[in-house]
């Protein structure tokens, strides 16, 4: 049963999952702890608008980066990919849900937003329902099968903007028809997007979220690595981009156990976006080009693992290459 998944793994992950700003491009044979820190950050490292807080109600953001405040929270966010390779890897018995991770959120009682293909919601509608119904978790949109919304955008497939807009309204659809929410915020997938894009979701009436902290969990086995990105970046008023698919982002769960205890000795307060956005007004890009994008990388020049494969350790089964 699980040969079949395993064999294909491989295909799935470069070319159908996320595609972050990190390890997208790198096979998954290769290293991954320098890949990760080979690939830009593009959304991570855009300069950053800082409104003044004035009495008025702020207006709505065109796209959000963080939360101007002086409080310590953070706005700890998930995505969850998925996409036709990866529905195929899940009909063969591959399951794309950080179980481990989602229970140790749920155990800590932090808030935290989850952004969900609204394909993730139909293929997991127990979990998909049980994570949208725990109060402490907010539910994003992050269209229904990932696609490019704007191109280079780390291999994802480009689509046109007809195509662009039905995938924003079918996520919506889909997550509020197996959930019974219905997301306020959208996360482009890969972080690309450019002002057509933006113009889309708006007119579905959801607002844009990026990050301004990028945990590098994608690809990345390394959960010390994982916690000192966070770690490193967080400031009150961050958003942070993590993920729940596990087998693209072994080691989040790890790293969660390394981040939020040592935030809460910072006296960091976990909040969802929109408690976020309640405490302060949105941190937005200054680039008036309104556009993210990323070229795949180019391959790494690294030794080429003698082989790859699952492994059970006491965390679960990890992929590695050796
Ligand atoms: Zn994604």
């Amino acid at each position: 049963m699980r040969r079949a998944p395993l064999l294909l793994l491989p295909v799935f992950l470069l070319a159908a999952v996320s595609a972050y700003p990190q390890a997208a491009a790198t096979k998954v044979g290769s290293q991954p702890a320098q890949a990760v820190i080979a690939h830009p950050l593009l959304p991570a490292r855009q300069e950053e608008i800082r409104p003044p807080v004035v009495g008025e109600p702020a207006p709505v953001p065109r796209i959000v980066l963080g939360a101007q405040t002086t409080r310590p929270m953070v706005a700890l966010t998930f995505d969850l990919d998925m996409n036709q390779g990866m529905a195929a890897a899940a009909r063969a018995g591959f399951r794309w849900i950080n179980t481990d991770a989602t229970s140790y959120l749920e155990s800590t009682n932090v808030h935290a937003t989850l952004f969900m293909t609204g394909m993730w919601a139909e293929l997991y509608p127990a979990e998909a329902r049980q994570l949208a119904t725990n109060p402490n978790f907010e539910i994003g949109n992050h269209s229904y099968s990932h696609p490019a919304f704007h191109s280079p955008c780390y291999g994802l497939g480009s689509v046109s903007r007809t195509v662009q807009a039905s995938q924003v309204q079918r996520a919506q659809q889909a997550i509020e028809r197996v959930t019974g929410v219905a997301p306020q915020y959208f996360r482009f997938p890969g972080g690309c997007y450019d002002r057509s894009a933006l113009d889309i979701v708006h007119a579905a009436g959801l607002i844009p979220v990026q990050w301004n902290v990028n945990s590098m969990d994608a690809f990345n086995a390394y959960p010390q690595q994982i916690a000192a990105a966070v770690l490193a970046g967080v400031k009150p008023g961050s958003i942070v981009v993590m993920h729940l698919m596990r087998a693209n982002a072994p080691s989040s769960a790890a790293a969660l156990r390394l981040i939020i205890p040592a935030l809460q000795r910072r006296g960091y307060e976990f909040v969802t976006v929109s408690e976020l956005l309640a405490a302060g007004p949105a941190i937005q890009p200054t680039d008036p080009r309104e556009v993210v994008e990323a070229a795949p990388t180019r391959p790494m020049p690294t030794r080429a693992p003698q082989s790859c494969g699952w492994v059970s350790g006491i965390k679960g089964r990890v992929y590695i290459c050796r």
